[in-house]
């Protein structure tokens, strides 16, 4: 399994599908499960964007996983919680999961914020991409560092050049791990 974590405006998404194609493998994204699964309350706290409880969100993404090759896998939008980080680090021990390697997309705010302010999603506004950048400092830094501190391979990737050119990079640090 292969883990994309990035930035708001960091193509996150675009690049994880991009990957999957090249490798021929699934892509699996929590957002997406969470979407075509989820009814009452949990889901209008997911339309609120709120992130939803380990409760919710496990077996959910369990059944998810249940039955898939790990090894091919590209996994987005998990984990999002250091209790997240700590399932996963569990299920690997267990041998219930293969993580080969986490990609971090990463871009100057400058940068993101350009591409998310001419995408012009009404949440796009200037406050609401500099709050999501502060989540991502809050909440995805610390799992970084904690994935990196198990023993979890993390490769940064710049996310500032085009889609062609970041996924070539990302392609690169795959086929370096040996993937
Ligand atoms: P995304 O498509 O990744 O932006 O996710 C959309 C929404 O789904 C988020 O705002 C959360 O409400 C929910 N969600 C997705 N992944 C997770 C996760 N790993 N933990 C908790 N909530 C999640």
């Amino acid at each position: 399994m292969i883990i994309i974590l990035g930035i708001a405006g960091s193509g996150k998404t675009t690049q994880g599908k991009l990957l999957a194609d090249s490798l021929q493998c699934q892509w699996l994204s929590t957002g997406q499960i969470v979407r075509q699964k989820l009814t009452g309350p949990a889901r209008q706290l997911m339309e609120r964007g709120e992130i939803l409880s380990d409760e919710v969100i496990l077996p959910l993404l369990n059944r998810e996983l249940t039955g898939h090759d790990n090894k091919q896998l590209v996994l987005d939008g998990f984990p999002r919680s250091i209790s997240q980080a700590e399932w996963l680090l569990s299920q690997i021990r267990q041998k219930k999961l293969a993580l080969e390697l986490v990609i971090n997309l990463e871009a100057p705010r400058e940068v993101v914020m350009e591409r998310l302010v001419q995408r012009g999603r009404p949440d796009d506004t200037p406050k609401v991409i500099n709050q999501r950048f502060d989540e991502y400092e809050r909440q995805i830094r610390p799992i970084i560092e904690y994935l990196k501190q198990a023993g979890v391979t993390v490769q940064l990737v710049d996310a500032s050049p085009s889609i062609e050119t970041i996924a070539k990079n990302i392609l690169q640090v795959v086929k370096a791990a040996g993937l």
